[in-house]
């Protein structure tokens, strides 16, 4: 998988291929993350990316041309990209999307600056996302959110078992973790986590999953369609609350 990145400043989004489990899957050749500056697609020596909006108005736009001239480079280059343009106007960003994204081969994000880009450059996205209601400075951060997502979910970047159980892949949020040391400070790491039963264990980390979904997130559990390991967890627990009364 190929995701190239489109920005004015490129050395903010360069560190994401430097820690953890991206740069370890680049190294291992399961992801190819490139960055690609837009002002290296400008034409005169100003290096220009911006200019006045048509209209009046505050702020600045991005200009069209250094677009065009990148994507012209671009497919010459790398064949048809997927293209993402991060955008508070967009759809948000969630699992299922992410999960769609991680499918494509090659895709390019575009960072936007200033008011955003000149309308027109619009004929060369696929889709809008946005990571929240709310408005950034840039699109260099969600350009960087949707990147780290979408790579979790490339085969061979993480252990499957593990993007699994993460939460909302079940339709719940995620069972507690525990390590080292067996207690601390008198809190103690609950005993069917040493049983070594692993139906237990299965069934008693799905009672927690319910739980804090459940108490965290009730849109989610009101959601869920219950498999049989769900509904032993949920007698379980129910089990428990009768106990407590
Ligand atoms: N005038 C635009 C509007 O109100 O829709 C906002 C432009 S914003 C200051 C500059 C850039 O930051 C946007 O073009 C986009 O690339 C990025 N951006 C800002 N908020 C975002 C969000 N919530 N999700 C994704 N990208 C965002």
């Amino acid at each position: 998988m190929k995701i190239s990145i489109l920005t004015i400043f490129p050395e903010m989004v360069e560190v994401i291929k430097e820690y953890g489990v991206i740069s370890k899957a680049i190294k291992n050749g399961k992801i190819d993350i490139q960055i690609f500056n837009l002002r290296e697609f400008t034409n005169d020596k100003h290096k220009t990316v911006d200019d006045y909006p048509y209209g009046g108005g505050p702020g600045m736009v991005m200009k069209p041309e250094p677009f065009f001239k990148f994507f012209d480079f671009y497919i010459s280059n790398f064949g048809k990209p997927f293209v993402i343009l991060t955008s508070p106007q967009g759809e948000t960003l969630n699992n299922n999307l992410v999960k769609e994204l991680s499918q494509k081969d090659n895709i390019v994000i575009i960072c936007g600056r200033y008011e955003g880009i000149d309308e027109r450059v619009m004929k060369f996205v696929d889709i809008e996302i946005s990571i929240g209601d709310y408005v950034l400075t840039g699109g260099e951060l969600p350009a960087m959110v949707i990147t780290d997502a979408i790579s979790r979910f490339v085969p061979g970047v993480i252990e499957e078992e593990s993007v699994k159980n993460d939460s909302f892949n079940t339709g719940l949020l995620d069972f507690p973790h525990y390590t080292r040391p067996r207690e601390i400070n008198d809190l103690k790491v609950p005993e069917v986590l040493f049983s070594g039963n692993h139906n237990k264990i299965e069934i008693w980390r799905r009672k927690m999953a319910l739980k804090k979904t459940m108490e965290k997130r009730p849109d989610l559990f009101l959601k869920k369609e219950l498999d049989l390991v769900d509904k032993k967890a949920l007698l379980e627990l129910f089990k428990e609350l009768k106990k407590d009364a």
